[in-house]
């Protein structure tokens, strides 16, 4: 960086203590610039506070429902089984707490200045904090997040979103959900496991939308036949109040619905209002977020963005890649941009699906000839288990050279075992690498080299 640093009170100030915050506030410490965090809630930000982390300890308990109840094939006998929901929840916010301190900790290791309060733009070089103060920073980073949209309808207040859904007083009898995204896919699992009566009620006819076709299929097959209902193609027309506290909701088209509980997993929109761009010359986009350059750069010379607030790839991995990118390139002598093909992902639905690469009919329309292979199989645990549910591995070829574009899995463990999958597919491996590897007997994972 050039040597005017002295003259601002930092080097670097960061909004927003999130994942993407964070990494890019410590890295740039480490560096040795002076830095400046503001976070108006909690430092850990959406993926530990109120997302990825506590949502997965949601998905790890609610899962001990199905092993309990196949233990008994094993020879266990489990008696007097029942779930105490408070327990749970209370351990998993503990557990969040944890991860605030070491987040904060992390911060503090590094001499990152801290403002637990919310921080606004007033100019290229200067924010402002709610308590009034004013600072200058030789560079700006905004990594505010994103935030779950509600869609507008009467009665919406009734509803909680993502955000509240882990403060449960209690477990719900019947749920309703809105949307079939991750959030949707991934909660109804949750409540499904734990024995309430979900209901999936969607705008349109498909769930997960960008995911591969036979997984979603197979997925929706499973889940009917776990008992989640699912409603298409109803828009929420609006959500009333019962004297007895439950909520009818009320859909174009459709007959209602009663729920004790109303979550909406619409979608999440960058957190950009009020944030005070504009003072600095920033026109946000036409979803809220930060237009950014390969670098991270904003159309200020002096304000960079990193995360869901830019709206490129709303995932916790990538907003700390581009974090440390940042960081590193700002602060340090590297200068690594973000290759942003072949993300693996995941939905921690019940049984989880994960992906990596072109679906097929992203690979047929950009390749034309393209060769599929699949293993549809039922894993050892789910026969001796007496369950039905069949796993579906799925790959796509290109068929002039025999590279993967695409690999996709649906059943049980699927994103742990895509993750190490995933290193092949990018590396450019072919079919036949994969087929030169020789399975690992017995496991699920060995479906990857034996697809036909
Ligand atoms: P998603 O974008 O995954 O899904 C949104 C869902 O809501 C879709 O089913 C969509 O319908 C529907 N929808 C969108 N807009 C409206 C609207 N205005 N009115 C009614 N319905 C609407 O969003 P989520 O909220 O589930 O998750 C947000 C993001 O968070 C994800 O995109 C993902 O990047 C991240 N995330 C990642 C997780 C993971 O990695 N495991 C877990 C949780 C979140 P349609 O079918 O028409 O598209």
């Amino acid at each position: 960086m050039a040597d005017d640093s002295t003259s601002y009170d930092f080097d670097l100030f960061v909004i927003g203590a999130g994942s993407g915050g964070v990494r890019a506030g410590r890295v740039a410490a480490a560096h040795g610039a002076r830095v400046a965090i503001a976070e108006e809630y909690r430092i850990g930000g959406t993926c530990v506070i109120r997302g990825c982390v506590p949502k997965k300890l949601l998905v790890y308990g609610s899962h001990f429902a199905e092993e309990l109840q196949d233990a008994a094939n094993y020879g266990w006998t489990v008696e007097k089984m029942s779930f105490d929901w408070p327990k749970l929840r209370d351990a998993v916010l503990k557990d969040v707490d944890r991860l605030n301190e070491a987040y904060t900790a992390t911060l503090d290791n590094h001499k990152v200045e801290r403002f637990l309060e919310r921080a606004t733009i007033t100019g290229p070089h200067s924010v402002k904090l709610a308590s009034g103060k004013e600072l200058t920073a030789k560079v700006i980073l905004v990594a505010t997040g994103a935030w779950p949209i509600v869609p507008k309808f009467e009665g919406s207040e009734h509803c909680i979103t993502s955000n509240e859904v882990f403060h449960l007083e209690t477990l719900p009898k019947r749920v309703l959900i809105a949307g079939a995204g991750y959030i949707a896919m991934e909660f109804a699992g949750i409540f499904n496991a734990l024995g309430c009566h979900v209901t999936v009620a969607n705008r349109s006819n498909v769930i997960l939308r960008g995911y591969d076709e036979s997984l979603r299929d197979r997925l929706l097959q499973i889940t009917m036949a776990r008992g989640i209902e699912y409603k298409f193609n109803c828009p929420f027309q609006k959500v009333t109040k019962r004297e007895d506290g439950a909520f009818d909701v009320h859909f174009e088209g459709q007959d209602p619905v009663c729920a004790d509980v109303v979550m909406i997993a619409t979608g999440r929109r960058a957190n950009t209002n009020g944030l005070g761009l504009e003072n600095a010359g920033i026109v946000i986009g036409e979803r809220g977020e930060v237009p950014v350059d390969d670098t991270g750069k904003t159309s200020c010379d002096s304000i960079y963005a990193v995360g869901d607030v830019t709206d490129r790839v709303q995932l916790t991995p990538v907003a700390i890649r581009e974090g440390q990118a940042f960081a590193d390139r700002l602060f340090g002598t590297s200068d690594v941009r973000i290759d942003y093909s072949f993300i693996p992902s995941a939905v921690f639905s019940q049984p989880p699906l994960a992906g990596v690469g072109l679906t097929e009919g992203q690979a047929r329309n950009a390749y034309g000839s393209v060769k599929v292979f699949s293993s549809d199989f039922r894993p050892m645990k789910n026969v001796f288990g007496h369950r039905p549910e069949r796993g579906l591995y799925k790959m796509i070829v290109d068929a002039a050279t025999d590279k993967i574009l695409g690999l996709h899995m649906i059943g049980p463990e699927a994103p742990e075992i895509l993750q190490a999958a995933a290193i092949a597919v990018k590396a450019g491996l072919t079919k036949a690498d994969f087929d030169a590897t020789v399975a690992l007997h017995p496991s699920m994972a060995e479906e990857l080299v034996l697809m036909r």
